[in-house]
């Protein structure tokens, strides 16, 4: 399986994954135009993506995917509460697939654990090809055993990083969003994700991708660096920051 990041941030998510036989986006955060796009400077037609999956509702996920899986004919793949949200962005006869547990397409297993978000329902996913498992996390605000659990599984992982505890409390957003942000339903801390890196940690896994980082309330140097003080530092080589305007290198595993 490879897979690149087409996008992370609050302003917007995809990640593009191939398999031996499938290709598939999970979310369509920008508009269908920027992710037509960014598949071209992979070298990817966006006609030949297999399926769309969906994580939940909230904008930064879902802004594209209406355009994107009309033009394209591609199905939409999500919980039925999550397309039952979405339906007013779905053109009329777009092809939907519910799903409720684990669910297989072409060659990839998709295990979906749903994640404490203010959008109900969230999910991550751990996502399956042979006995290799990229774990995608992101869009949570507290870490559960259930989270936990899942997280073990990956051999590569892209995790929420999203905030700098200090710069959202002490910058201008008004008090309710930073309470929002921050609290149970809101995204995970810089500090939050250093913490469940350090309890996951495990001989297999060989990379995480922090993101999801907030421009506003984080630095890629600060998200970083708090990673390394829960890992520490000479496992600098297996963590990497993705930023919301760039494409993520094409990771193999
Ligand atoms: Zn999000
Ligand atoms: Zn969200």
């Amino acid at each position: 399986m490879k897979f690149c990041i087409l996008a992370s941030g609050s302003k917007g998510n995809s990640v593009f994954i191939e398999s031996a036989y499938g290709r598939f986006l999970i979310d369509v955060g920008l508009s269908a135009r920027k992710i037509e796009e960014r598949l071209q400077s992979i070298d990817v037609d966006a006609a030949a993506i297999d399926a769309i999956i969906l994580t939940h509702a909230h904008t930064d996920h879902v802004r594209g995917v209406g355009v994107l899986a009309h033009r394209h004919k591609i199905p939409v793949m999500a919980h039925p509460d999550t397309l039952d949200s979405i339906t007013p962005l779905l053109k009329p006869g777009q092809a939907v697939v519910p799903w409720h547990q684990p669910f297989q397409v072409k060659d990839l297993t998709f295990t979906p654990f749903p994640l404490s978000h203010d959008c109900q329902p969230t999910f991550g996913f751990v996502i399956r090809e042979n006995s290799r498992a990229l774990v995608l996390c992101t869009d949570l605000g507290v870490v559960t055993e259930g989270v936990r659990e899942q997280v073990r599984q990956a051999d590569v992982l892209i995790l929420e990083s999203n905030h700098d505890s200090d710069m959202l409390f002490n910058g201008p957003y008004p008090w309710e969003l930073k309470e929002r942000i921050a609290g149970r339903t809101g995204h995970l801390s810089n500090h939050n994700a250093g913490e469940l890196l350090q309890e996951i940690l495990h001989p297999r896994l060989q990379r995480v991708i922090l993101g999801h980082l907030s421009e506003e309330n984080n630095t890629p140097e600060l998200a970083l660096a708090t990673a390394l003080e829960y890992l520490g530092s000479a496992r600098e080589g297996m963590v990497e920051v993705i930023e919301q305007k760039t494409v993520s290198a094409m990771y193999i595993l």
